[in-house]
């Protein structure tokens, strides 16, 4: 039998999130007001949508130099490029690991660009944040734990991508896991989640926007290339995604995407992404009216 106070203290495991909720850093219950991760000029989650694109896989100077370019002259702010990859194969491209950081800083500070790749492993933090203004936390890595504690000792911001199969509970407490470190410059990523059709490669789940935004003072960012899977996919899920509120895009860009080492499908060619790039514009406008829904959700 446990004593008294044993009782007291035991919280059922599916009452922790409820009971929880308003102490969580994450919280809107916490923090009322939005944060806005800034880096130089730029603010994510200000009062402009943020464009960061790029390759899915830094491969070579010419290849990474030719899409800065081409990003930087559409009005990105922030260069995308993987240099440690988490394939799904062990005999995929693998990324050019620090020779394609050094890569992609050369070709960021040549077009007046950030840039934001993507760290693995705890160890390797320290070497990533010599290069990159932005660490990215992949899909697959958004519950290991002694990753985003790591992270979280980083005074880099962190680019947090919503796990395959999480739902907003998890990820926003793998959120918690960097700003209790005391990092509270996270930005949220929903880059679609695995579901039963097959018509993409991840379902974009546009709900969790206004979901999200209603529990969390975050900055929330999309990523309709990995959900899309194909390039013909990608624009009008950008524009949904930004008409439902989001604060930016996180877009794959290839200027030779049939040579691409890694997702050369679901690249949008450099005429793509200058098609998107003028569009949205309008996209965030109806973004504003219709982020104003997410009050009416109830804070939880
Ligand atoms: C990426 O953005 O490079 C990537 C691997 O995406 P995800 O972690 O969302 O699959
Ligand atoms: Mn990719």
């Amino acid at each position: 039998m446990p004593t008294a106070i044993q009782a007291e203290t035991r919280v059922p495991q599916n009452q922790i999130m409820t009971d929880a909720a308003p102490r969580l850093l994450v919280s809107r219950a916490c923090q009322p007001q939005d944060t806005i991760v800034r880096l130089n000029e730029v603010a994510i989650g200000g009062s402009v949508p943020v464009l960061m694109a790029g390759p899915c896989s830094i491969e070579s100077e010419t290849q990474i130099r030719a899409i800065a370019r081409c990003v930087a002259g559409q009005g990105a702010k922030i260069l995308r490029g993987g240099a440690f990859k988490p394939r799904t194969s062990p005999y995929s491209f693998q990324g050019l690991g620090e020779a394609g950081l050094k890569l992609m800083r050369q070709a960021a500070d040549e077009y007046g660009l950030l840039c934001v790749t993507e760290v693995m492993e705890p160890a390797e933090v320290e070497r990533v944040g010599r290069y990159a203004d932005i660490l990215q936390i992949g899909a697959r890595n958004m519950q290991n734990y002694p990753l985003l504690r790591a992270v979280g000792r980083s005074d880099k911001p962190i680019l947090l991508k919503r796990g395959l199969a999480a739902t907003l509970d998890e990820f926003l407490m793998a959120a918690e896991y960097i700003l209790c470190e005391g990092n509270h410059q996270v930005i949220l990523c929903e880059r679609g989640v695995r579901s039963f059709v097959d018509h993409c490669r991840f379902m974009l789940d546009l709900a969790a926007i206004p979901a999200l935004r209603a529990r969390t003072h975050l900055p929330i960012i999309v990523d309709p290339s990995h959900a899309a899977g194909q390039r013909e996919l990608v624009i009008p899920l950008a524009l949904a995604a930004l008409a439902a509120g989001a604060d930016g895009l996180l877009v794959e860009v290839h200027h030779d995407p049939d040579r691409a080492q890694s997702d050369g499908p679901q690249a949008l060619t450099p005429e793509g992404f200058a098609r998107l790039a003028g569009q949205v514009q309008g996209a965030w406008q109806i973004g504003r009216q219709t982020r104003r829904f997410a009050d009416l959700i109830p804070h939880v």
